[in-house]
């Protein structure tokens, strides 16, 4: 038996490493009890303007001074209206509603249930939902549904109604001419996907995912939760293929809280928008556009804009490319870069055994899973740092 009553993530408990115990964190580093760490991973893609950043600091002491939550149920406030609106304006076309929850996961949910209800509602019989093969949407139990990744979820199960394809225009031709007709949408992690290994494609899959979409009346839902906020190198990739419910999560909090949104356009809020009150959306998770999340990601989004951080992640894929331009080696099968992120697949993960304390004695913290080696640093981060991710990275392979 260990000692702890924590049940960590993704971890047979029997066995597992002790992990590591953060005392504080400023900007790019994890102060541990085994000294700095650069976190090469963000926090689960989440800390994208770095720990303790004070402007962010400042919004959550703020509100917490008037009042840290109340519920939507019959109540709003001001840092949710706020934030709404200002969503409304930043996020493209008629992206304008936003339904707010406490985590990816519950915001995957409800995209899925506004799919599927937007189809009851008009008297639709469609059931089915397209999904990509190695997607990941979150670990609750529809998100698991329309995700592909045996890895994590296989011991809950087949799937229902769900048809999965790779990230091929002929296989996405194919599965509109097949199952078109029943189809209440297509949910997908645009270019990136993230747990399923950090796979990349290209925006034409997306741009004929779109027309497809439009001429057989599917729903197309982005899962940005990962991709959000400058990760792929496009601020959203929905500013370039725009869908009809973008979920976002993660970074919209810079990290600090969890929280996630699901936002509908005006074709998708008008299927509900109606009479009958049982054409009503029945979903509230208690918590949603909680105040101290509110505040800080209203924060977050000026931060983003004001600091020009688009222009910072520009210069981290620079970078990346240059370090990583011809680096190879016999254990790997590819090296992947997009904006912000960059993966080393290689080709048995028992290469990577050992990796995480590696990186931690070079002054890295690190996070492989499977096969996949990769960072996605907090987009703060010094030139100087950067190269000390990147050249950890390599000097694995050099030893
Ligand atoms: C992390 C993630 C989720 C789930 O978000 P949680 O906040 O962990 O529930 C959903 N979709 C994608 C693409 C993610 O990366």
């Amino acid at each position: 038996m260990s000692e702890s009553m924590i049940w960590y993530p993704y971890e047979q408990m029997k066995g597992m490493k002790k992990p590591l115990l953060v005392e504080h964190a400023q900007g790019v580093y994890l102060y541990t009890e085994e000294g700095k760490l650069i976190d090469s991973v963000s926090s689960w893609w989440s800390v994208i303007f770095g720990y303790h950043n004070p402007v962010l600091d400042e919004a959550i002491k703020n509100q917490v001074d008037q009042f840290a939550h109340v519920m939507l149920g019959g109540l709003t406030h001001e840092p949710v209206q706020r934030l709404a609106k200002k969503l409304k304006e930043w996020l493209p076309k008629d992206l304008d509603y936003c339904f707010f929850s406490d985590s990816g996961s519950v915001a995957v949910e409800v995209a899925l249930k506004m799919a599927l209800q937007f189809n009851t509602n008009r008297g639709s019989s469609r059931r089915k939902t397209l999904a990509l093969e190695h997607a990941y949407h979150g670990d609750t139990f529809k998100a698991m549904e329309v995700g592909d990744d045996e890895d994590y979820h296989f011991a809950f199960g087949e799937k229902k109604d769900v048809i999965h394809i790779p990230t091929q225009k002929e296989a996405l031709e194919e599965a509109f001419q097949k199952y078109g007709e029943e189809l209440t949408c297509f949910i997908l992690e645009p270019l990136l996907q993230g747990a399923g290994g950090m796979r990349m494609y290209e925006l034409d899959f997306l741009v004929r995912a779109r027309e497809l979409c439009d001429a057989y009346d599917v729903l197309l839902i982005f899962d940005e939760v990962a991709t959000g906020f400058g990760r792929t190198g496009y601020r959203f990739v929905a500013d370039q293929v725009c869908p009809d419910i973008l979920i976002l999560g993660k970074a919209l909090t810079g990290g600090y809280i969890g929280h996630a949104v699901t936002v509908a356009n005006r074709k998708v809020y008008e299927g509900f928008y109606s009479d009958d009150p049982s054409h009503a959306l029945m979903h509230g998770p208690t918590f949603m556009g909680n105040a101290l999340a509110c505040s800080v990601s209203l924060a977050a989004i000026e931060l983003f804009e004001k600091e020009n951080y688009i222009d910072k992640i520009q210069k981290i894929a620079a970078i990346t490319r240059r370090e990583m331009k011809d680096f190879s080696d016999p254990a790997i099968s590819e090296v992947r870069m997009m904006g912000g992120c960059v993966c080393i697949e290689v080709k048995d993960a028992k290469t990577l055994e050992g990796y995480q304390e590696f990186a931690r004695k070079r002054g890295v913290f690190a996070r492989p899973f499977l096969k996949y080696l990769y960072a996605c640093v907090p987009y703060i981060i010094e030139e100087g740092e950067l190269l000390q991710v990147l050249d950890t990275m390599k000097a694995w392979f050099k030893r």
